[in-house]
C-alpha cells in the first residue's frame, strides 16, 4: 500500500493545521512556510496523489477545490491571488497528494522559477 502522506495525516488530525476553511470535500489551512502574507492551501478529502491521477469522478472535487479558493480570497479579505497546483516532482510538487496554493496580500511576479 502507499505511504500515507503529510496530508492525510492532517486530515485524520494526527498533525495540527491553521485551518481556515474545511467541508465535506476539502480542507484548507496556512502553508507550514508561507511564501507571502497570504499562502493557504486546499486538499481534497478523497486521496489523489496528483492533478494527473485525477480521474473524471474527481470533477466535482476539482471544480470544488478552485471555487473555495475564492472563498479563501474572501476570508482573507484579499481580492487577488494566485492558484497553484504543483505536478510532479520537477514541477515542484513535494507532497503527493493533491493540493491547491493560494497565494496573495503581495504583488507577484512572473513567470515562476
Ligand atoms: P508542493 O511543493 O507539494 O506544491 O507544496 C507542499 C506545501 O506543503 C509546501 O508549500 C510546504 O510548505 C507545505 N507543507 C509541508 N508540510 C506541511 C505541514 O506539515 N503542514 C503545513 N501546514 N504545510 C506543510
Amino acid at each position: 500500500m502507499e505511504e500515507e502522506t503529510i496530508f492525510g495525516k492532517i486530515l485524520k488530525g494526527e498533525i495540527p493545521c491553521e485551518e481556515i476553511y474545511s467541508d465535506e470535500l476539502c480542507l484548507a489551512f496556512k502553508d507550514i512556510e508561507p511564501q507571502a502574507p497570504v499562502h493557504i492551501l486546499i486538499i481534497p478529502r478523497k486521496k489523489i496523489r496528483s492533478l494527473k491521477d485525477a480521474k473524471i469522478e474527481d470533477q466535482e472535487i476539482l471544480g470544488h477545490l478552485l471555487l473555495v479558493a475564492s472563498k479563501i480570497a474572501a476570508i482573507e479579505k484579499i481580492e487577488e491571488w494566485r492558484t497553484i497546483i504543483n505536478t510532479g516532482e520537477t514541477a515542484g510538487q513535494t507532497v503527493f497528494h493533491l493540493h491547491l496554493h493560494v497565494i496573495g496580500g503581495r504583488s507577484l511576479k512572473w513567470p515562476p522559477g
